[in-house]
């Protein structure tokens, strides 16, 4: 059964049920599993009267709210295509995305009305910039009893996400209504998603993991959700204790928050079902604190915007410390060397392709550079590079744009970024490889000392040097108050490479 199908079969099933609860500061939402449909159905309804059809782009550059998820079902709802945008884009950046995607119709808080206006007006495609106060929430007065059948063709697309892009301009992967649905029964069957789960939901919804993976899991399932928000550690500390859920989704960062929260205090999580976390490598002392201080083991996994997920601990089984566990079911997996493609055997590192029903349909609009992304035979190249272990566990070592090449020994940031942890002093780091007219490319390390401790570049060589070969160890090192990191709290390696290379050939 499609997605949609399911989660209308859902309304009508649970009823009254609480489908979402919206957490704000000085309010607080909810909408049943009944009302979640009207509310759907009157915004589908609304995006017909305003011309949206079968597959049509339907921007939403909203705010976390009860509003873009209605907008966003609805536009799937009609076969039309639901275009989720960061709220961050400025005017400059969004106007690529909506004239590449030649979006037909723009929602978006009213507060950014007066600042988008003179860009928006330039945009032949687009026919209506709507911007909600959401104080007020939508004016859905449309009549539902309109509206087309549900969709029967699995293959349109119903979702697409523009992808961070550390090379080139950002493309709008295509994912199809066959292609959700692989991944959340998938999901479904191994984590093993109940109709009783409370879902505690922090993260942003514009991104794969907030969106496919727990905002859709959890309707997916006939569950009830939480929806914060604004993720805050002291916060969500506090719900998870007092409120007894059961499932929970983050990014590292946000762990390592809690974790910071609680500072040596233990607290007791064991009693929730299901912790994640994903969208970037969890630190090997973040999954440690995790289970002294919250008597809890993360189960961590691995996705991406152009599949969902690929891989995961298993939920029952054990969850590996800095392995991102086993493909899931119907997903296949490999590591090939990617100049030949030739299969590695187990414990060799090289780059980790996928393939199933959950593998997305092609960047909007680019043939060329969807047919690069796929093999002869189907796999997608992910351009992550990793190992499997003997028992089909997979680890990960960064991307292969990330990789760094010195003297012709290949360093993987991983690597080193997990030594440099565990010097007392740092909070953290990024290994980015820099030009270098002797080495090809040379080790840089960008680090974030701790609060009120002071680190000098000798010390956190000699430091490498120390647990590492000379050729891993960082040639030059680079203290900042802070990383930059996207909405998923990854680090833009892009930024740092712009920044300490450039200043790195000036002098030298
Ligand atoms: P995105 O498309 O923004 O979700 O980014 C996908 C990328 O995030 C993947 O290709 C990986 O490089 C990275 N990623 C996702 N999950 C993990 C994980 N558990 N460990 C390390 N990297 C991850």
């Amino acid at each position: 059964m499609l997605f949609l199908d399911q989660l209308f079969s859902n309304c009508r099933h649970y009823g009254d049920k609480l489908a979402i609860e919206f957490v704000q500061t000085d309010r607080t939402s909810s909408i049943s599993y009944r009302d979640l449909e009207q509310q759907v159905s009157k915004a589908a309804a609304y995006l017909q009267r305003l011309g949206v059809s079968e597959g049509d782009r339907v921007a939403l550059q909203l705010p976390k709210s009860l509003e873009f998820i209605y907008l966003h079902l609805a536009a799937m709802r009609l076969g039309a295509i639901s275009l989720p945008l960061n709220p961050a884009f400025p005017a400059s950046e969004l106007e690529y995305f909506l004239s590449d995607s030649e979006a037909k119709v723009f929602f978006a808080d009213a507060r950014t009305e007066e600042g988008l206006e003179p860009m928006l007006s330039t945009l032949g495609a687009l026919q209506h910039a709507i911007f909600i106060d959401l104080n007020k929430g939508l004016d859905l007065v449309a009549e539902p009893s309109k509206l087309p059948p549900l969709l029967t063709n699995p293959e349109l697309t119903a979702l697409m996400i523009y992808t961070s892009g550390t090379t080139g301009r950002p493309k709008g992967a295509e994912l199809s209504h066959a292609n959700l649905t692989a991944n959340l029964s998938a999901l479904h069957e191994a984590w093993q998603w109940q109709e009783d789960d409370v879902l505690l939901h922090v993260l942003p919804i514009f991104h794969t993991h907030g969106l496919m993976v727990a905002l859709h899991g959890a309707l997916h399932a006939g569950a009830s959700t939480t929806l914060v928000e604004k993720f805050g550690a002291k916060e969500t500390l506090e719900l998870l204790l007092s409120r007894r859920f059961s499932v929970f989704m983050a990014v590292p960062t946000i762990h390592g928050r809690l974790l910071e929260e609680a500072g040596k205090k233990p607290y007791d999580l064991s009693f929730m079902r299901l912790m994640t976390s994903g969208s970037a490598g969890l630190p090997e002392d973040v999954f440690a604190h995790f289970k002294t201080t919250f008597n809890y083991t993360l189960l961590e996994r691995y996705g991406m915007t152009e599949t969902g997920m690929n891989l995961s601990n298993p939920y029952s089984g054990e969850r590996r410390q800095g392995s991102v566990g086993l493909p899931l079911p119907g997903v296949e997996a490999r590591v090939v060397d990617p100049s030949n493609e030739t299969l590695l055997a187990d414990g060799e590192i090289g780059e980790v392709q996928i393939r199933g029903p959950h593998v997305f349909k092609g960047y909007w609009r680019q043939a060329q550079k969807t047919a690069e992304s796929f093999t002869p035979d189907g796999w997608l190249r992910t351009g992550d590079l990793g190992l499997k272990e003997k028992d089909g566990y997979y680890r990960l070592k960064g991307r292969s744009k990330d990789l760094i090449i010195s003297g012709g020994f290949n360093v993987y940031p991983p690597e080193v970024e997990l030594v440099l942890a565990e010097h007392p002093d740092i909070a953290a780091s990024a290994v980015i490889g820099c030009p270098d007219k002797d080495w090809g490319e040379q080790v840089v390390a960008v680090v974030q000392a701790k609060p009120g401790s002071s680190l000098s570049e000798e010390e956190v060589i000699a430091f490498c040097r120390e647990h590492l070969a000379n050729y891993k160890a960082p040639k030059l090192v680079k203290v900042v108050s802070d990383l930059p990191r996207n909405a998923m709290g990854k680090v833009q390696k892009n930024l740092l490479r712009s920044e300490f290379c450039q200043k790195k050939t000036e002098t030298a």
